[in-house]
C-alpha cells in the first residue's frame, strides 16, 4: 500500500481488523471518515460513506494513477474496482457488474458517476471518433436521466426515483461502443402527490422556470442551471429540436391537466376551467373534444360486443385524470431511456467471444425505504433489496462457503442472516403477497381490502417475517383492516394495504401504463407481477457476470459534512451483511486456481517445474514449487484448486516469472 495509507489513517481492509466485531468494525470507518478515507476495502468490495463534502479524491491526476494498477497498490478507490472490472473485462473477455447499492442518500448515484467517468478516462486512447461519440452519450445520459427520474425529497435533495442498471459494451480493444439502460419502476405517484418538503420531478420546475424566466416559486438558480445542462445534454445525445419541444409540450400538458377541477352540475359533470382543457389539447395535439369525453366518461362493453359510453362520477373523473398524468409521465420516461438506447446501440463484436460484446453492468437502485406510511411502491422498493441482499448472499458468502466444503479445505462455518424466506413470501407463486394481490385485483368489485388482508393473513399466519393487526391485536401501530407488516432484514415496514386494493374497480379501467396481457388469463399483468418478472430477470443478468459491490453507507441524517452518526451506521453496517463478509473474507483465501492453470503461469519459476514436473500429480508439483519460494504457508491445498491467502503471494510470484 502506498505511503498515503499509512497506519493514521486505520485499516484500508476491514479484512486486516484485529478483531472482526462492531466496535472495531465501526472505530475503523470512523477514524478513517474523520481522515477523509472514505473508501475502505472487504477484499474486492468497496465500503464507501457520503462526505456531503467535496474531497480531492477525483479528476484526471486521480485516474492516472489508479490506471492498470491492481487492487490493492493504491488507496481504497470505486476507481480501482472500476479499473478491475474493466481489466476483467479485456484481459479475460468476462462480463462483468458492479452492483451500487445502499440507502437514499448514501451516494450511490454519485459513485456511479465516478465510475462511469473513470472508464470514459482509460479508454479509447487512440481517440477514435465513434468511441468518443457513445463515451459522451454514455455520461450525457446521466444528465438527462437524472432530470426528469430524480427528485428533492427529505432524504436527498437529487434523489432517484427510478432503479438504473446500465450495460457498456465493450469491443476486444476494451473500448465503449455502445451501451443499453434499463429503467425500474419510475415513482410516478410523484408527479400527482408530493411529502411535505418534497418536490416533484426536476424536469417540472426546469421547463417552468423556461416559460417563466425563474418567476415561478420553487425553483432556484440551480434549476435555470440544470435546465441549460439539460438542453446540451439533449442536444449531444441527439434529441432534435422538435423532439425537445414535444417533450417540453408534454410537461406543460401534464401539469395543466393536474391543475383540472370537477363540478357536478345539473346536466351532469362538468370540467371547472375548460381552458386547461383547451391548454391539454393544444399541447398534446389532441382533439379537445377527445381530451373532454376521456375526462368525463369512459367506453365500456355492454354484455356482448357493443361497446357505450359511461359518464364518469366525480371521483372517477378525478381518477382518469390523475391515471393519466402518471401514465403519461411514465410513458415520456420510457421513450426518454428508448431514445437514449437507441442512440448507443452496440455496434462492436469481440471475435473472442463469438461475435458477442463483453459488457461491465453498472447498477444504481433505491435502496431500502421506510416510511410511517408506506405504499405500493415502497413494498416493490424493498422487495427489490431483498432480492438483491439474497444475490449477493449467494455470491459472496454462500457460494464461497460451498466451495470450501467441494474443496475440502477447512472452514468454519459462519452464521449470516438468510433473507431467501422474506423473498418467497413476497414472490411464491399462488400465495406470495404478489400472487394473493394479483387474485384481488382480477376479482374486481368482489373483493375488498379487508378480504385481500385475510387471504394474507390465511396464508402466512405462521410466516416468521409477516404479521398483521389482526394477528397481532396489541400492536397499535398497525390499523385493523388496513395495514401489514413485513419484517425486512433492515427493519419492520407496515404498509398500508388500501394503496393496493380500495377503488379496485378504478384501478382495473385504467391500468397502469403496461398492456400486457397474459395468454392464460387475458388479463393485463398487474403492476407488481411486472415488477417482479423484472426483478426476476435482473437478478439472473447479474447472476451471470462477475460481480463487483460498491455498498454505500449514509453518514447522518442531516446531510451535514464531516458528521458520522455512530448508531445510524451501525445500523447499515448490519442490515448490508458487512461483517459477515469481512469474516467469510478472512476465513477466507484472496484467489483461487485449478492446479493446471497455476502451472502454467508459474512453473516456469521453478527447477522441479520447468519444463514439466515428475512430481506424480500438479498438486505435489504445486507444493514443490511454492516450497522453494517460501510461500507454503501462505496457501490451502483443495481437491482441484490452490487456494492462496494473501494477494502478496500473487505478487512474489509475478515477480519471480518477470525476472527471468
Ligand atoms: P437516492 O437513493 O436517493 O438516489 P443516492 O444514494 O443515489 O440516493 P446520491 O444522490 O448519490 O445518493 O448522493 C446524495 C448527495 O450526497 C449528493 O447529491 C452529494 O451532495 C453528496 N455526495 C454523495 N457522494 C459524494 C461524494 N463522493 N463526494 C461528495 N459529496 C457526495
Ligand atoms: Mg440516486
Amino acid at each position: 500500500m502506498e505511503e498515503e495509507e499509512g497506519p493514521e489513517f486505520g485499516k484500508p481492509d476491514f479484512v486486516l481488523l484485529d478483531q472482526v466485531t462492531m466496535e472495531d468494525f465501526m472505530d475503523n470507518l470512523k477514524l478513517r471518515f474523520e481522515k477523509g478515507r472514505i473508501y475502505t476495502y472487504i477484499g474486492e468490495v468497496v465500503v464507501s460513506v457520503n462526505p456531503y463534502r467535496k474531497l480531492p479524491l477525483y479528476g484526471p491526476e486521480m485516474i492516472a494513477k489508479y490506471q492498470g494498477r491492481e487492487l490493492y497498490e493504491r488507496p481504497p478507490h470505486l476507481y480501482a474496482v472500476a479499473d478491475a472490472a474493466h481489466k476483467a473485462m479485456k484481459r479475460r473477455a468476462k462480463d462483468t457488474c458492479i452492483v451500487i447499492s445502499g440507502e437514499s442518500g448514501a451516494g450511490k448515484t454519485e459513485a456511479s458517476k465516478h465510475i462511469m467517468q473513470y472508464i470514459a478516462a482509460i479508454t479509447n486512447p487512440s481517440q477514435r471518433a465513434e468511441v468518443e461519440r457513445v463515451k459522451d452519450v454514455l455520461l450525457k445520459s446521466t444528465c438527462v436521466l437524472e432530470a426528469f427520474g430524480n427528485a428533492h425529497t427529505n432524504r436527498n435533495h437529487n434523489s432517484s426515483r427510478f432503479g438504473k442498471y446500465m450495460d457498456i459494451n465493450f469491443d476486444f480493444k476494451g473500448d465503449p461502443t455502445g451501451g443499453h439502460i434499463h429503467s425500474y419502476l419510475l415513482e410516478k405517484s410523484r408527479v400527482l402527490k408530493q411529502h411535505s418538503g418534497e418536490r416533484n420531478f426536476h424536469s417540472f420546475y426546469q421547463v417552468r422556470d423556461e416559460a417563466d424566466h425563474g418567476a415561478g416559486k420553487g425553483s432556484s438558480d440551480s434549476d435555470e442551471a440544470n435546465y441549460q445542462a439539460v438542453i446540451q445534454a439533449m442536444k449531444v445525445i441527439g434529441f432534435s429540436s422538435d423532439e425537445m419541444d414535444c417533450v417540453h409540450r408534454i410537461l406543460a400538458a401534464i401539469l395543466h391537466l393536474g391543475n383540472i377541477q370537477f363540478v357536478e352540475t345539473e346536466s351532469g359533470l362538468e370540467v371547472a376551467e375548460e381552458r386547461l382543457v383547451d391548454h391539454v389539447a393544444r399541447l398534446t395535439a389532441t382533439p379537445r373534444d377527445l381530451v373532454m369525453r376521456s375526462l368525463l366518461s369512459r367506453t365500456v362493453a355492454s354484455g356482448g360486443r357493443e361497446l357505450i359510453e359511461k359518464d364518469h362520477s366525480a371521483p372517477e373523473a378525478r381518477y382518469a385524470r390523475d391515471a393519466c398524468a402518471k401514465a403519461i409521465y411514465e410513458r415520456l420516461f420510457g421513450w426518454i431511456v428508448g431514445r437514449i438506447n437507441e442512440v448507443m446501440e452496440a455496434r462492436g463484436r469481440d471475435p473472442r467471444r463469438d461475435g458477442k460484446d463483453t459488457v461491465i453492468g453498472v447498477l444504481d437502485i433505491y435502496g431500502f425505504e421506510i416510511f410511517p406510511d408506506n405504499s405500493f411502491e415502497q413494498f416493490c422498493i424493498n422487495y427489490c433489496n431483498e432480492k438483491l441482499q439474497q444475490l449477493f448472499i449467494q455470491l459472496i458468502l454462500k457460494q464461497e462457503q460451498e466451495e470450501y466444503q467441494r474443496e475440502g479445505i477447512t472452514w468454519q462455518n459462519i452464521e449470516y442472516f438468510n433473507n431467501s424466506a422474506i423473498v418467497e413470501l413476497v414472490e411464491r407463486p399462488h400465495r406470495g403477497v404478489l400472487a394473493i394481490l394479483d387474485e384481488a385485483c382480477a376479482s374486481v368489485g368482489t373483493v375488498t381490502d379487508r378480504l385481500f388482508l385475510q387471504s394474507l393473513d390465511t396464508h402466512h399466519r405462521h410466516h416468521p417475517h409477516y404479521t398483521s393487526r389482526q394477528l397481532c391485536p396489541t400492536d397499535k401501530t398497525m390499523e385493523f383492516g388496513r395495514d401489514f407488516r413485513i419484517k425486512h432484514y433492515a427493519g419492520d415496514v407496515t404498509v398500508c394495504s388500501g394503496t393496493y386494493s380500495t377503488d379496485l374497480t378504478l384501478r382495473s379501467m385504467w391500468p397502469d401504463g403496461q398492456q400486457d396481457i397474459t395468454e392464460v388469463t387475458k388479463r393485463p399483468l398487474t403492476a407488481g407481477t411486472l415488477f417482479k418478472n423484472s426483478m426476476v430477470a435482473l437478478v439472473e443478468n447479474l447472476a451471470a457476470k462477475e460481480p463487483y459491490y460498491v455498498r454505500c453507507i449514509k453518514p447522518n441524517e442531516e446531510k451535514s459534512p464531516g458528521h458520522l452518526d455512530e448508531e445510524r451506521c451501525r445500523h447499515q453496517v448490519a442490515y448490508l451483511g458487512l461483517l459477515e463478509n469481512v469474516r467469510v473474507r478472512r476465513a477466507g483465501f484472496a484467489s483461487r486456481q485449478p492446479y493446471p492453470r497455476f502451472l502454467l503461469r508459474y512453473k516456469m519459476t521453478c527447477e522441479y517445474t520447468w519444463p514439466n514436473h515428475l512430481l506424480g500429480s500438479d498438486k505435489s508439483a504445486v507444493g514443490a514449487l511454492l516450497e522453494q519460494h517460501g510461500l507454503k504457508d501462505d496457501v490451502a491445498f483443495g481437491h482441484n484448486k490452490l487456494f492462496i491467502r494473501s494477494p502478496r503471494t500473487l505478487v512474489t510470484l509475478e515477480q519471480s516469472r518477470a525476472r527471468l
